[in-house]
């Protein structure tokens, strides 16, 4: 499933090609992708200039002259290509798997920017709306989402705050959207294992009886923040590198510490130890058993 660094990227990738660019002819080769499109799906984007291109969590939302907000989540197996008249981009494909069969391109944008921007989502758990602008704080999909990792008021007193009480695994509970929103498996594990912490550690423990950080909240959230920006950067580099985003897998899993890695010696700085793969909540946990404490 994507993350939210891959979703940054596609972000990044999109903006030069929507942003400031209208709407010029909208296709949906299905009625539905998790849920069924608005009806007047295409008649609502034609014709509407994008002001602007954001990313909340893993939802992008392209907001539109007409005042409408497009919402867009690439679900477990969405991607986006770009055909443009000198070639195509696929934004985002350094670590997941691309479809490349066509039949599953259910949504087509042709842009007044001269691209054509085709969804792709073969397993359909993707999803785009429209809601109007006023009324995005009421969506569902946007409500119940906790603080953006990567925002400034993201901090150790917040993490702390949302952990304190909590009888949860801190795996578990960094994987709670409402305690930090967009983080996914991957970066989980690889976040905990550059602060040094032991997934099956109760995520009480990294606040205070009343709720103060610690240390080992000041140490996760550092970690969380540098690994999404490492992430958003190495996704960076293999989109200015067009010879090999040929979806196969990319270049940000090399930088992966933990993820997929069983077995192997753990990167830590002076750590014997091994990578050591365990089931947590159904869900494959990578971690250390030696340094990470
Ligand atoms: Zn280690």
């Amino acid at each position: 499933m994507p993350e939210l660094p891959e979703v940054e990227t596609v972000r990044r990738g999109l903006a030069p090609v929507m942003e400031g660019a209208r709407f010029v002819e909208v296709v949906a080769h299905r009625g539905d992708l998790r849920w069924p499109l608005p009806k007047d799906f295409a008649k609502r984007l034609e014709g509407q200039t994008v002001t602007g291109l954001g990313r909340r969590a893993k939802y992008l939302l392209a907001d539109l002259s007409s005042g409408d907000v497009l919402l867009m989540h690439l679900g477990m197996s969405g991607s986006f290509r770009i055909a443009l008249p000198h070639g195509e981009q696929k934004p985002g494909a350094y670590y997941h798997e691309r479809a490349k069969d066509l039949a599953h391109d259910h949504v087509v944008f042709g842009m007044s920017s001269g691209a054509t921007i085709r969804f792709n989502d073969p397993r359909r758990f993707g999803c785009m709306k429209l809601i109007p602008r006023a009324a995005l704080d009421r969506e569902p999909l946007l409500r119940a989402l906790g603080p953006e990792p990567l925002g400034n008021e993201f901090d150790a007193t917040m993490l702390a705050k949302a952990c304190n009480g909590k009888n949860t695994s801190l795996k578990a509970a960094l994987l709670d959207q409402k305690v930090v929103a967009g983080l996914g498996n991957i970066y989980v594990c690889e976040a905990l294992n550059r602060a040094l912490l032991s997934p099956k550690r109760k995520a009480s423990t990294i606040a205070s009886r009343s709720g103060e950080p610690n240390e080992r909240a000041e140490r996760l959230t550092d970690a969380i923040k540098a690994v999404l920006k490492d992430a958003i950067q190495a996704g960076g580099s293999s989109l200015r590198d067009h010879r090999q985003t040929d979806g196969s897998l990319g270049m940000f899993q090399h930088n992966f510490r933990v993820y997929d890695r069983e077995g192997e010696k753990c990167p830590t700085s002076g750590c014997k130890g091994a990578i050591k793969r365990i089931a947590q909540n159904g869900r494959s946990t990578f971690h250390c058993p030696v340094c990470q404490k």
